[in-house]
This record gives structure tokens, sequence and C-alpha cells, in this order.
């Protein structure tokens, strides 16, 4: 059968329906079938797993992943693409394509209704650019035992997501991620594999869950707070974003001294500087000052 993602094709597809791309939905769809297929390889589909997709536009990347998987189950927020999609991708019976904002649905409850429970669950996906970092926090957040993810996305945020502390690019979005998935930056793809073509470049993302996170601490609100806070102005010190984000009472000031000199953390470090493990540390550190605690558990204060 002929691909969905041949240039050919696609364009028969969008005259047919007379369809019009819609900027504000992100619609850039892929008409490259060499890179839909190295995304569904980076995804290790097999007929284990049962696989969500965000965003199919016509079905050039459903169609491949429903022909290595077992089933699939795709979230699609442009009403104009749903009889489209019933007509592309009619011969695949394991395909189930529901109208509707991936970041309003509840995914353990449609999980749990089309899929059997007994297969693996990945994420394969090329991402609406307009939302990528909803998007993703929306499924790391949803508490899925996601066994694989690979989604496209622009590259300026792939490497957000892939970066280490020290670099430019290294920032809470790399934390919030990082703490759930092992990730990395699989490959590059240019503009001209897309239709219309967007201005930036993408990249695809391999994510592996991992079993535990990569840190746990006493205070999970405290450590989103602090690392939201310490980038909050990246120019800026630990010690001048940490005052902003919690307050410049004396008694506030008193325990972030006593928590920054219990994690060995100068103030005057910047944000970039410090490690997961390391904001982990300064997260339990202030958990352990009065002003600040609020929950108790183990700490990773004085490790
Ligand atoms: N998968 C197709 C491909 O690779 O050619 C299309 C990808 S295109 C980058 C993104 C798709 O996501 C579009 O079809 C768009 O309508 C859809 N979309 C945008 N926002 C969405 C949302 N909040 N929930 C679900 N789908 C969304």
């Amino acid at each position: 059968m002929e691909d969905i993602a041949n240039p050919e094709r696609t364009r028969k597809i969008l005259k047919r329906y007379g369809f019009k791309f819609k900027k504000s939905l992100g619609q850039n769809f892929l008409t490259n079938i060499t890179i839909l297929k190295q995304i569904v390889e980076a995804g290790e589909i097999t007929k284990d797993d049962d696989v969500i997709e965000i965003g199919p536009g016509i079905g050039s990347l459903t169609e491949q992943i429903a022909r290595k998987a077992h089933q699939v189950l795709s979230f699609e927020i442009d009403d104009r693409l749903i009889p489209v999609l019933k007509d592309t991708l009619n011969h695949y019976h394991n395909v189930t394509v529901l109208n509707q904002d991936i970041l309003e649905a509840d995914l353990p409850t449609l999980i749990a209704k089309h899929f059997d429970g007994q297969h693996n669950l990945k994420i394969v996906a090329n991402l609406p650019y307009y939302i990528t970092t909803p998007i993703m926090l929306h499924l790391l957040e949803a508490g899925l035992p996601i066994d694989r993810m690979v989604l496209m996305m622009q590259k300026e945020v792939a490497e957000r997501i892939d970066a280490a502390p020290g670099s430019k690019a290294y920032g809470s979005l790399s934390i919030a991620v990082q703490l759930h998935s092992e990730v990395k930056l699989a490959f590059i793809v240019p503009k001209t594999a897309f239709v219309p073509q967007p201005n930036v470049d993408s990249a695809i993302v391999e994510f592996v869950g991992r079993q535990e996170p990569l840190v746990t601490v006493q205070n999970q609100q405290l450590f989103d707070q602090l690392v939201r806070g310490a980038f909050a102005q990246r120019r800026k010190t630990l010690w001048n974003n940490l005052q902003n984000q919690f307050g410049k009472q004396e008694e506030v000031k008193a325990g972030l001294v006593a928590a920054l000199d219990q994690a060995d953390i100068a103030p005057s470090t910047r944000a970039e500087q410090l490690s997961i493990q390391q904001f982990a540390q300064l997260s339990d550190c202030l958990n352990e000052q009065p002003v600040f605690a609020k929950k108790r558990g183990i700490s990773n204060c004085q490790i």
C-alpha cells in the first residue's frame, strides 16, 4: 500500500478535502518516509506495544506506527481531520482516533478503556510545537507506566531537555524531565521534511522512564519552587533568585543562609551550575529550616 507520507499522496489527500493548515495548531506534516521510519525505529515498536500518538494530522506517522504496534490510540484536536483520518487509516483496524485535546485528556482512564493492560505502553509523536512543554509535562505528570517515548519537537527545546549542568540550555525543564526519564537527543530533522516548512529545525528525542526518580526529596512542592525560583533570572545569583522566590524577610534570609551553608553551596553560585542532586540536597536543607518546613521524610541534606 502506498504510504500516506508520499509527497504526491499527501498533496492529493489535502486537495481532496480542501484542507487548509492552521498555524495556530502547529500543523506541519511530515512527508519524508525515511524520517517517519526512523521515528518508529527509535520507538522500537513491536506487537507487544500499545502506542499513544498525539496529533496524527492526516495519519502519516500513525500508519507507520500501526503497521508495527498492537494497538494505537491517537489524539487529534482538529475536527476537520477526523473524516480524513477515517479515510486514510481505514485499513488499520488497530487504530482508534479520539477528537480530543491531549492536554484535556484523562490519560489513565482512556488507557484503561482502550488498551488491555497486557502490552507495553509507548508514546510516539510529532508534537504540535506551540505546546511542546505543556504536553511533555502533562505526559510525565500523569504518572503513566511509559516504557519508551519518542517525540519530535523543535531543536531548541530538545537541547534544553537533554542539557547537562553548566551548559546554557540547562534549566528547570531539563530537571523536570531528567528526574523521571533518561533522555537522548537521537537526531536532527531538517525543515524540508515538512509541509508547510516550520521556521525552526526539529529533533527527535528518546525518553526511557526511570524505575525510580533520579532523586527523591522530602517536600516535592518545595523542590519545584526552589528549581523554578533558582532559574527565574538566569543572570542573577542563587542568592538573589531565592530571595525573590521565597521573600526578603529576615527569618527567610536566615533560613536560606543556613540551608546554603549546610548544603555547601555558595550564595554567589548560579542555578545552572547545580546538579539535580545538589538541588535535592538544598531542597531538603531548606525543608529542615522551620521557616520552610512542611513535610518530613528521609533527608538528602547531610549527604
Ligand atoms: N503526525 C502528523 C505528521 O507527523 O505529519 C502531524 C503532526 S503536526 C506537527 C501536529 C498535529 O497535532 C496536528 O495534526 C494538530 O492538529 C494536532 N494538535 C495540535 N494541538 C493539539 C492538541 N492540543 N491535542 C491534540 N492534537 C493537537
